[in-house]
């Protein structure tokens, strides 16, 4: 609202231009403190302590919010700060089974640009956006965690389908917000999840004027991404890459493919989460015959598939009478190819043959290959 948006500054005690630009010494606060940061609670009345931390941390040296968060709601950027922002995103590289070529494409394109801007102008400067398409759970939020890992950025993820169903008709505000606060702690990555649901080709006729409102702010605000010396990269991921236009396409330059695992991959997938619960004990011919068995598997399929095999000796022990309450760690034995050769009854693969005949159709039509 716009009593609440005009009157920030002033609410927070924070020093002010006057009209003409001249300086307005900051309001006293009630408990005589003057000056934003020595603001005592209470002089920002009307915003919650929570809303007014958020914002503390995004004024610059002179006490004011920047110009593209001015007009925002302080309400927003709570919520971007809170909900959408993610400090420590705790994916690396190595986290991620197999997508080399992925992984070669990306630290060129996107890690070393966002950790050197000044090289990485001129002839040598990045594209604006990344898209990353391909089935689901082959890594794409994965990857888009990891560049901001590996880049030292601030990630910031949020999934379009959420903009257009949870946030109607707020939308194009929150990504305006969301654009402003990314570029207040730059070096950034925002990655936007379903960027289909926003960017979509169809509709036009039948659109929602809030829809149509919304994908056209966020055209504008890719747009500014990735200009001058920002340290601002988007990354889209989608697994309905057909449904982009052509205005979608141009923006998100450089366009990923993001396979199934290969067999290795998901050896990899296998051995690392067992390791991780000290319960490795599989020799390679199980591991062979593992891989043997879940062609056309997805990671995140391995990934149900493993926690599937892994209640194997615990269902064992529950069957032959043990009382859960009384059973001790030490006496699980440790997961078996018996355990897999089970799951594989439950788990089947999420992503059908023809479905991986339409990515690679795309892929060979639009996708970036060097
Ligand atoms: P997407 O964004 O492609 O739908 P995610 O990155 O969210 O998929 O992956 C979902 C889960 O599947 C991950 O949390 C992880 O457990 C598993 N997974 C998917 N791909 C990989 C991979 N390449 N390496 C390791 N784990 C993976």
């Amino acid at each position: 609202n716009n009593r609440q948006r005009s009157n920030v500054p002033k609410m927070l005690g924070m020093s002010r231009r006057g009209v003409r630009g001249n300086f307005v010494p900051p309001v006293r606060s009630n408990g005589g403190g003057a000056g934003y940061a020595t603001t005592p609670r209470g002089a920002a009345e009307g915003l919650e302590e929570s809303t007014r931390r958020c914002l503390e941390l995004l004024v610059g040296p002179d006490g004011e919010l920047p110009d593209k968060l001015k007009n925002v709601e302080p309400k927003l950027i709570e919520h971007i700060s809170n909900e959408i922002m993610d400090q420590d995103p705790n994916v690396r590289w190595d986290d991620i089974a197999g997508l080399e070529h992925a992984k070669k494409c990306v630290t060129e394109m996107v890690i070393w640009p966002l950790l050197r801007p000044d090289i990485f102008q001129g002839c040598r400067s990045p594209g604006k956006g990344l898209l990353l398409f391909g089935p689901p759970g082959t890594g794409k939020t994965m990857i888009g965690k990891a560049i901001a890992g590996e880049a030292k950025a601030t990630f910031f993820s949020i999934s379009a389908s959420s903009l257009t169903s949870k946030w109607i008709g707020e939308g194009e505000k929150l990504v305006r917000a969301l654009f402003g606060v990314a570029s207040c702690r730059q070096p950034a990555v925002i990655f936007i999840d379903e960027i289909d649901s926003l960017l979509s080709q169809r509709k036009s006729d039948g659109e929602h004027e809030s829809s149509r409102r919304l994908k056209t702010q966020f055209l504008i605000e890719m747009e500014g991404c990735g200009s001058g010396i920002d340290q601002l990269l988007l990354i889209g991921a989608t697994n309905r890459p057909q449904e982009l236009d052509e205005a979608a396409r141009r923006r998100l330059s450089k366009r990923l493919y993001i396979p199934l695992p290969s067999a290795d991959a998901r050896a990899w997938i296998v051995r690392n989460l067992l390791k991780k619960d000290g319960l490795f004990t599989l020799s390679e011919e199980d591991i062979s015959k593992i891989c043997a068995g879940t062609e056309g598997y997805s990671g995140s399929d391995m990934s149900n598939l493993v926690k599937e095999a892994s209640m194997g000796p615990l269902r064992e022990l529950l069957l032959q009478g043990t009382d859960i309450n009384k059973l001790r760690k030490e006496e699980m034995r440790p997961v078996m190819l018996k355990d897999f050769q089970d799951a594989l009854l439950h788990v089947k693969p999420s992503v059908s043959q023809s479905e991986l005949g339409n990515y690679e159709d795309w892929n060979r039509q639009f996708g970036s290959h060097s």
